[in-house]
């Protein structure tokens, strides 16, 4: 399936197959929640399509029932034994096995490794070599949305194909053409979701919405300290901490913004400040070393309840 913010992309690689310049080698990137597995099938499917000029796959040869089936001979799918695991070398011997033979029911022979980014030292090694000896008539596409994890070695033989995000209007419009969910609720998810449709789909599943409106009246009873930090700590470790994260920084921006156009200056010095908290508590949890959760949401409530404790005292001592 080929998602409308994909048709640049699509047409692109129907080109190359019309004037037979499909290349050996294709690495799609892009943020999680683009389709690009999605994509990448469309394309593999076309590929293998009896159907000799097709630009799409025809749905109904031997060819495309295997597909669909998930059992096509010609076609290989790479992925971690167990998610978030890695890919190791002994999948991609396998590989290069089958590699030498010659395909048995299409004119292609098709392999997707996805994540790319999850094979380890070895597996990008014995990758490497059979980038370096390309067979015809395969084609190879990686698949990641973290491409500072591949070698270069391996991204400088394949062909870079993005998957950019959709304008703010065109995700908007799919999303509410997919769900029941409103214009307003869908547009907070997208930037959480870094404007990737099928992300906030799944977050509007998973009911993010409720949560955002549980932690805007978790925090605001924080600010006025009116809850337990302790308790309100251990409460928040069932969410995503990054993602608990973000939605405060896009509430107290919000909240600057709105600030600023009532010219309420009193207030906006002290959401800078928390701000300033929120920047921090996201660099370390971003950072690669393991953290402690329940921790840094407790000290992160300190830090927010010292901005609060002292601007307190600043607006009782002024007045
Ligand atoms: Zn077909």
């Amino acid at each position: 399936m080929i998602y409308p913010w994909q048709t640049l992309q699509w047409q692109q690689f129907c080109q190359q197959k019309i004037q037979q310049r499909v290349p050996h080698a294709i690495v799609l990137l892009g943020a999680e929640g683009l389709g690009k597995r999605a994509f990448a099938n469309q394309l593999v499917a076309t590929l293998l399509c009896e159907i000799n000029d097709a630009i799409e796959p025809c749905g109904q040869c031997h060819s495309c029932h295997l597909f669909l089936a998930e059992s096509h001979p010609d076609h290989i799918v790479i992925e971690p034994e167990e998610t978030g695991k890695q890919i190791k070398i002994d999948q991609i011997r396998k590989l290069k096995d089958k590699q030498e033979l010659t395909p048995t029911v299409s004119r292609w022979k098709t392999v997707i490794i996805s994540p790319a980014d999850s094979m380890n030292i070895n597996a990008n090694n014995s990758l490497l070599k059979l980038l370096e000896e390309p067979q015809p008539n395969t084609l190879l596409i990686l698949i990641t949305a973290k491409a500072e994890k591949l070698p270069i070695t391996i991204l400088s033989r394949c062909q870079k194909m993005i998957i950019p995000a959709p304008e703010k209007e065109i995700a908007s419009r799919w999303l509410q053409q997919q769900t029941s969910f409103s214009e307003p609720d869908i547009a907070q998810l997208l930037p959480l979701a870094h404007g990737a449709p099928l992300k906030v789909l799944t977050m509007l599943e998973q009911g993010v919405v409720s949560t955002i409106e549980q932690l805007k009246h978790d925090f605001d009873s924080l600010l006025n300290n009116d809850i337990n930090p302790v308790l309100l700590a251990k409460n928040w470790q069932q969410y995503d901490l990054l993602m608990i994260l973000n939605i405060l920084q896009n509430l107290i921006h919000k909240r600057i913004v709105n600030d600023q156009k009532q010219l309420s200056s009193e207030s906006t010095e002290r959401y800078w400040t928390i701000y300033d908290c929120i920047i921090t508590a996201i660099k370390l949890t971003s950072s690669p070393n393991n953290i402690n959760k329940i921790l840094l949401i407790e000290q992160f409530m300190v830090s927010v309840m010292n901005v609060n404790l002292r601007y307190n005292t600043a607006n009782n001592s002024s007045i």
